[in-house]
C-alpha cells in the first residue's frame, strides 16, 4: 500500500461495534450495546421528508444549511442564524469543529469515560488528547484535576452532559470550575449536547453561558431525542467570526446535507420528545432496581440512555467480562474500557422491555456463576 496520512495509524474500530458483531455470531444474544432508540422517527417528521421530496426538495442546499432550519435552531437556542451550520450528525459538528480549530501538536482535554469519537478526530488532526480520569470524583470534573490537565498548548476542553456512556449529568458547581479554568483564555469549549433533550430531571448547560459565548461550539443532533439515527443530521452553534471560517471546512467535506431531510428536521424541532423520554425513564428505573438486586453499583444516569455498572469486584478486565457474557450468557454490553475506563460495562437500555428483563436476568445468572 502505498502510504496514507500517518495520522491514521493509530485508527482501530470502534469497540462498541466489535462487541457488537461479536454477539451477532451468537444465536438467540441479547444486544444491549448500541445506543439506537428502538422507536421509529415520529410519523410526522417522516411525512415531512415525503413531502419535500414530492415537492421536489431533491437539489442542492446551501453549504450552511437551509434558512428555515437554521431561523428554527437559531430560536431554539437563542442565537443568529448565521451561528448555525447544519451537520451529518453530531459526528459532522465534532469533526468540523475538532479539525477546524486544532493545530498538530495542539492538546484537547477529554473528562474520560468518554465516546471514542473525540480521540478518533483529535488524532486524525494530529493533535493530542489529554483525559482526565472523573471516576474517582464521582464522574464530575474537579478543580485540582482541571489545574493538572491544562498546558499552555490546551485548544479546548470537551464536555458531553448528559454523559455517554455514564448517563452521569455535570453539576453547576463542575460547570463553574470548567469555567473558572477557561473563561478569557484561548481555549474552546465544545458542549457535545446530543443527549440534553433527554435527561429526566435539570441538565445544567454551559452552552448559554454569556461570558463564553466567544468559545463555546455546541454539538447537536437529531439522532437521539427523535430517534433519527440513521438521517444523519446535526449541528454546530459558535461564535459568528468562527463560524464562517468552519462553513468553508464543511463545505469541503460534505458541500451540504441533503435538502429535504433538513426540511423534515423543522418538524422534528417542535415534536414532543417527552414519550420517548419518559419510556425511558422508566426503563432506567426498572434497570436500577435490577441491578441493585443484583448488588451490582452504578453513577446514577439522569438523562441518555446508558447505565455504567461497576464490575471491578469480579477481578476479570472489562473485555474478558463482556467477551465471557456474550459467549456464557448471551447477552452482549459494552466494555469500559472502549470509553477508557476499566473495571465497569455500558448497559444500553434504548431498547424493547422484554430484551432487558432477558438480558438483565441472563447478567444476573452469569455473576452467581463467576462469584
Ligand atoms: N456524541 C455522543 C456523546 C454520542 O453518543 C453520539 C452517538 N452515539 C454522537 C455524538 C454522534 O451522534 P450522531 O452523529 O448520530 O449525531
Amino acid at each position: 500500500m502505498i502510504p496514507l496520512n500517518a495520522n491514521l495509524d493509530p485508527l482501530q474500530r470502534s469497540g462498541i461495534r466489535r462487541f457488537t458483531n461479536m454477539a451477532k455470531e451468537v444465536p438467540g444474544c441479547v444486544m444491549l450495546t448500541l445506543g439506537e432508540p428502538d422507536f421509529p422517527t415520529p410519523e410526522p417528521i417522516k411525512a415531512a421528508a415525503i413531502a419535500a421530496l414530492s415537492q421536489n426538495d431533491t437539489h442542492y442546499a446551501p453549504n450552511q444549511g437551509i434558512l428555515p432550519l437554521r431561523q428554527a435552531i437559531a430560536e431554539a437556542e437563542g442565537v443568529s442564524e448565521a451561528q448555525v451550520l447544519i451537520t451529518v450528525g453530531a459526528t459532522g459538528a465534532l469533526y468540523t469543529a475538532l479539525t477546524g480549530i486544532l493545530n498538530p501538536g495542539d492538546e484537547v482535554i477529554v473528562p474520560s469515560p468518554a465516546f471514542s469519537l473525540y480521540e478518533t478526530i483529535v488524532t486524525v488532526a494530529g493533535a493530542k488528547t489529554v483525559t482526565i480520569d472523573t471516576s474517582k470524583d464521582d464522574f464530575q470534573l474537579t478543580e485540582a484535576a482541571l489545574r493538572a490537565a491544562i498546558t499552555e498548548r490546551t485548544k479546548a476542553i470537551v464536555l458531553n452532559s448528559p454523559n455517554n456512556p455514564t448517563g452521569v449529568v455535570y453539576t453547576e458547581e463542575t460547570l463553574a470550575v470548567v469555567k473558572q479554568a477557561v473563561w478569557g483564555k484561548d481555549i474552546y469549549v465544545i458542549c457535545d449536547n446530543v443527549y440534553d433533550k433527554l435527561s429526566y430531571d435539570v441538565c445544567p448547560d454551559l452552552s448559554r453561558d454569556p461570558d463564553l459565548q466567544g468559545q463555546i461550539l455546541l454539538c447537536q443532533s437529531f439522532s437521539k431525542p427523535w430517534a433519527m439515527t440513521g438521517w444523519r443530521v446535526g449541528y454546530l452553534v459558535g461564535p459568528e467570526d468562527v463560524m464562517a471560517r468552519l462553513l468553508l471546512l464543511h463545505a469541503a467535506e460534505v458541500a451540504a446535507v441533503p435538502t429535504f431531510l433538513q426540511a423534515a428536521c423543522v418538524t422534528a424541532l417542535s415534536t414532543d420528545v417527552a414519550p420517548m423520554r419518559e419510556e425511558y425513564r422508566m426503563r432506567r428505573n426498572f434497570v436500577l432496581s435490577r441491578l441493585k438486586e443484583m448488588g451490582l453499583s452504578c453513577p446514577e444516569p439522569k438523562g441518555a440512555f446508558y447505565v455504567f455498572v461497576d464490575i471491578s469486584r469480579f477481578g476479570l478486565s472489562s473485555e474478558e467480562f463482556c467477551t465471557r457474557l456474550i459467549q456464557e450468557a448471551g447477552v452482549a454490553l459494552v466494555p469500559g474500557s472502549c470509553f477508557g475506563c476499566e473495571g465497569y460495562l455500558r448497559l444500553s437500555y434504548c431498547c424493547a422491555m422484554d430484551a432487558l428483563e432477558t438480558g438483565l436476568d441472563r447478567l444476573e445468572t452469569f455473576i452467581r456463576s463467576i462469584l
